[in-house]
């Protein structure tokens, strides 16, 4: 936790600026309101999520929002792991959370936990009860079920429903201090059973578990639920407004309920239990305010399947680049900014949809394609050797480092008599419109000169090496260089490229929705078998010195990184990013 208050303002230089153009959805609209009517003269979000899994794409629409409005208007955003289920989280996923958020560039004001509220939700449920809004419910889980009704039928109430007040308190004290065992009492609202809105049919706040907690260890024999403990960690945080996803919209009248009749902005005495923990008195009455989730095609983004996949050992791990986990794409080579770009592009609204994920790939690439250097590789190599130049001919031409930015300067790429060129730029037999290298015929070596095919060498069926003649007046800057030769290919040197390892990677899932599960078919039968392919290529010695996490683009294949984990220079491992346009050659 810091102890200086300091904005949400990105981390990151390059994340968007004020000097950006203000972004006009209805949520900004409803902030920008506020505070000019005064109803806020501060701002203050929070992202929450739940520590039980890796944040994943659709995370960084949320968290885009959350920590990017409190930045555009000078407020704060905090982060707040929702760790009310201690069963399924951990603290691996903790550090993964905190990680994701500030490689996205964001900083949180404070790091909060719901956990460091219990005593508060606790003294919430005891004034609930006074106020003869909640009570103690000794109903099993069936009974529960069987009482609540159907979404046709109004539910009937609980017998235990009308208890004193003193009887309450003393089952809801001897609840708190582990009298009692698992699942065989809760606390319940008491709102309306009969409520259209199921959320309100007297929902349980508190349910009894005898689970050690990472955090609190086994002080509390219970446990809060979702709603109870979301809107009033909101409240104690002082947070303005609350933003979350269309599925809680039905929650929002308990929501509403919890912040009300609880009204911890007017009870000092409710925040006793944080206060000695030094947090500061500054309970509101927060708005929650729904958006849609992101939702893209050719991926799964549930938690749950997630984990599968990675127990499952059907990816490498919750970082494998097929993922779709912040910690996967990043080690696929997508960038912040790419992420950024890519939430400001799909906008905030209440309409929910499955997006393409071109759209994804797309901001990628446009990022990509003006922040990525580039370089030659060539990742199915075949042999070039120029007989007019001897066999220790070494050179350095120098190559811009971007096409269309000069501030990116230059590099030296060697040259010598060998060289490695792509396999699929030769054809013996060119298919009709092959442009590209045949015997006899002619091609442009990227800023090397013009090169004839004299001789094929082959090993069977095999070509091996491709031999002939570089035209000694069409080097770079000699008079024969602008002579007209319909393709140009790229190359590496042999003798001075690096040998590395090149993981293709393509989309995980075959069929755009992977979550139909109709026909007894799962998400696990739709896995793509080719979503990576492992070849042996060569890079230059200015990709090979690469630093991890640094994206090129590969000139003519695509946008390449260096892994995160595993590149060396004396050992380079890149992995695809995307390729260069939208040819996804699964889809036929
Ligand atoms: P899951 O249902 O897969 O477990 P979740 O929504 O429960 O995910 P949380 O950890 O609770 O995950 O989410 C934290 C925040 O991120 C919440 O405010 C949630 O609304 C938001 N969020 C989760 N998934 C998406 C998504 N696909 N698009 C936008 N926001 C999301
Ligand atoms: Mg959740």
């Amino acid at each position: 936790m810091s102890a200086t208050p300091h904005h949400a303002a990105p981390a990151n230089p390059s994340a968007p600026e004020s000097a950006a153009p203000a972004k006009q959805d209805f949520i900004r609209q409803i902030v920008r309101e506020d505070l000019a009517s005064g109803k806020h003269q501060a701002i203050r979000t929070r992202f929450p999520p739940e520590p039980n899994g890796y944040l994943h794409i659709g995370h960084a629409k949320a968290i885009c929002l959350d920590f990017g409005i409190a930045a555009e208007f000078g407020g704060d955003c905090n982060l707040r792991l929702d760790d009310t289920n201690p069963v399924k989280e951990d603290p691996e996923y903790v550090r993964a959370i905190q990680d994701d958020v500030r490689w996205l560039g964001f900083e949180w004001h404070d790091l909060r936990h719901a956990s460091d509220y219990f005593g508060v939700l606790y003294l919430a449920g005891e004034k609930l009860i006074r106020q003869g809004d909640a009570f103690v419910c000794d109903l099993t889980p069936e009974q529960v079920r069987e009482y609540r009704g159907t979404l046709t039928e109004p539910g009937r109430e609980s017998p235990f429903r009308n208890r004193s007040v003193e009887e309450n308190l003393d089952l809801f004290r001897r609840m708190r201090a582990g009298e009692f065992p698992d699942g065989t009492r809760t606390l319940r609202a008491k709102i309306d059973m009969a409520s259209g809105n199921m959320n309100l049919r007297d929902p349980a706040l508190y349910r009894i578990k005898h689970v050690e907690h990472q955090n609190t260890g086994r002080e509390w024999p219970i446990y809060p639920m979702y709603d109870f403990a979301h809107s009033l960690s909101d409240a104690v945080e002082g947070i303005t407004h609350s933003l979350c996803t269309l599925e809680f919209e039905d929650h929002r009248p308990l929501y509403d309920w919890c912040v009300d009749k609880v009204d911890l902005a007017n009870s000092p005495e409710l925040l006793e239990p944080v206060l000695s923990k030094g947090y500061p008195k500054e309970a509101s009455k927060p708005r929650q305010i729904e958006f849609s989730r992101l939702n893209f095609n050719y991926l799964v983004m549930s938690k749950r399947k997630l984990l599968a996949l990675v127990n499952e050992g059907l990816v490498d791990g919750w970082d494998d680049p097929r993922m779709p986990t912040l910690q996967g794409i990043r080690r696929r080579g997508y960038t912040p900014s790419a992420l950024r770009l890519m939430v400001d592009r799909v906008g905030i609204s209440k309409q929910n949809s499955l997006l393409d994920i071109s759209i994804l790939e797309g901001a990628l690439r446009d990022d990509l394609d003006a922040a990525a250097q580039r370089r030659m590789a060539v990742i199915d190599p075949l042999k070039l050797v120029i007989t007019n130049l001897s066999a220790t001919h070494e050179e350095s031409l120098t190559f811009p480092n971007h096409p269309k930015d000069e501030s990116a300067g230059t590099r030296s790429v060697p040259f010598s008599n060998e060289l490695w060129i792509e396999r699929e730029d030769f054809e013996e037999v060119p298919p009709k419109g092959f442009k590209r290298l045949i015997p006899g015929g002619e091609v442009r070596l990227r800023g090397a000169g013009i090169f004839r095919c004299d001789e094929v060498i082959k090993d069977g069926d095999t070509v091996v090496e491709i031999r002939g003649e570089l035209d000694p007046e069409s080097r770079p800057g000699m008079a024969g260089a602008d002579r007209k030769i319909k393709g140009t290919i790229h190359w590496v040197s042999a003798k001075h490229a690096v040998k590395a390892e090149v993981r293709l990677y393509d989309r995980l899932f075959l069929v755009p929705d992977p979550d139909n599960d109709e026909g007894g078919k799962t998400y696990k039968d739709y896995l793509n078998p080719d979503s990576r392919r492992t070849v042996t290529g060569y890079v230059e010695p200015a990709a090979a010195n690469a630093n991890p996490e640094q994206s090129f683009q590969f000139e003519r294949i695509g946008y390449f990184v260096a892994d995160r984990f595993d590149h060396r220079s004396d050992a380079p491992v890149f992995n695809r990013s995307v390729t260069l346009r939208d040819t996804w050659t699964t889809k036929g």
